[in-house]
């Protein structure tokens, strides 16, 4: 049996500012007690009206009345021995999200889910083999990184800058610009400047290539971009990420020139995953170098993580050193990205499948 919320009051967490204020006018409050509560919710990170005590005593009461400022649940937490944490939050309706944070020396990165699934189906991914289920909706997008905030008690959030909770990569589970709607409000609701304020420098969205949005993101919100290219060739890349058929190289990367961040010195980052004998000859790397050119460009090499299933194996590390220097020597940074969280199973892009699995056999066990 799945748990579901049986709480109907309206969560506060995931409207946008406006919203809020329609909110709070509904109930005949001003505009003000909107910023009021945006920073208790989105600053000092509070979820108990009752603690809110800028506002009366009377708005207080009124509002946890009808309203909730709510978390997704936390199913599961465990922590690397590399400080990678991961999460499984449940969501309301019981369905499940997994979300990671990647320490380093002095930032963090959350690696944050838009999705239950994917509908697209990379060859190489185990979420592209999952059902896909459904949307996230804005508040369990932000929700996400809230509860991630609330796992390092880093409220309220650090005007100096977070040292855990630093930066924002939405390549959880699912693909993002087949979400935009509710992925352009969530990270609105982190970038402003009252709450959690988290620069757009700081927010990098990963897409498998959805052309019509990455312009629209680009515009709205001028987050640093994140394309998962894998392949050079349109022959592969059809075949590797299905999506390329309708909108192949050619046409990405032209959407990639007229992003805003390749004019204003930031660069966009090219996800390549190694897979032996598939994309990784030196041709392959060569390919690479001129069809990025003219692109500010980051190329992240990562070597493909195993799933039980998967018909790719990893390249070996000699290939994607000699790889990776062929890249370099063309003038592109391409570090290869070093596996975190490896024993809980903590890589983006297999999220969620190992307590899928778990939990299936949970159920049959109960059955049996
Ligand atoms: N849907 C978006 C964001 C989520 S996937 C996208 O595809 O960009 C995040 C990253 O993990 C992508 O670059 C994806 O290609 C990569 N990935 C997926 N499965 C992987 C695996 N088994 N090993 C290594 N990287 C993987
Ligand atoms: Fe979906 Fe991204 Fe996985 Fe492709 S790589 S199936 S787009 S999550």
């Amino acid at each position: 049996m799945m748990s579901t919320d049986t709480d109907e009051r309206i969560d506060l967490v995931g409207l946008t500012r406006e919203e809020l204020v329609g909110e709070l006018a509904r109930l005949g409050e001003k505009p003000f007690r909107a910023k009021q509560l945006w920073h208790w919710i989105y600053h000092q990170g509070e979820t108990d009206f009752a603690e809110m005590t800028t506002l009366s005593k009377d708005f207080r009461a009124k509002l946890a009345e009808t309203h909730k400022v709510s978390r997704p649940g936390v199913a599961t937490e465990q922590t690397s021995i590399d400080g990678t944490r991961k999460w499984l939050f449940r969501l309301a309706d019981g369905k499940e999200v997994e979300t990671v944070h990647i320490p380093e020396e002095d930032r963090g990165a959350v690696c944050v889910s838009s999705q239950v699934g994917c509908t697209l189906a990379c060859k190489f991914c185990h979420t592209g083999t999952q059902p896909m289920v459904r949307n996230l909706t804005p508040g369990e997008i932000v929700g996400q990184f809230m509860a991630a905030r609330d796992s390092y008690g880093e409220w309220p959030s650090p005007s100096d800058g977070s040292r855990n909770l630093s930066n924002i990569v939405m390549m959880g589970m699912g693909e993002p610009l087949f979400n935009y709607e509710n992925v352009a409000k969530a990270l609105t609701i982190v970038m402003d400047g009252d709450g959690i304020a988290l620069s757009k420098r700081r927010i990098t969205l990963s897409t498998s290539g959805i052309v019509p949005e990455i312009e629209r993101c680009g515009a709205e919100l001028g987050v640093n971009l994140a394309i998962s290219l894998h392949a050079v060739r349109d022959d592969l890349r059809d075949e590797l990420v299905p999506i390329n058929k309708k909108w192949p190289i050619a046409e990405l990367l032209d959407a990639c020139r007229r992003y805003p961040t390749s004019s204003n010195a930031r660069r966009i980052t090219f996800e390549y995953v190694m897979l032996k004998d598939v994309n990784d000859s030196d041709a392959d790397a060569h390919e690479l170098v001129r069809l990025l050119k003219g692109i500010p460009a980051k190329i992240n090499l990562i070597p493909f993580n195993p799933w039980p299933g998967a018909v790719y194996e990893c390249s070996s590390n000699n290939r994607i050193h000699r790889f990776a220097e062929i890249v370099n020597d063309a003038g592109y940074s391409s570090p290869v990205r070093t596996p975190r969280g490896r024993d809980i199973m903590a890589a983006c892009g297999q999220l969620k499948s190992a307590s899928e699995r778990a939990r299936k056999f949970s159920e049959r066990a109960q059955t049996a």
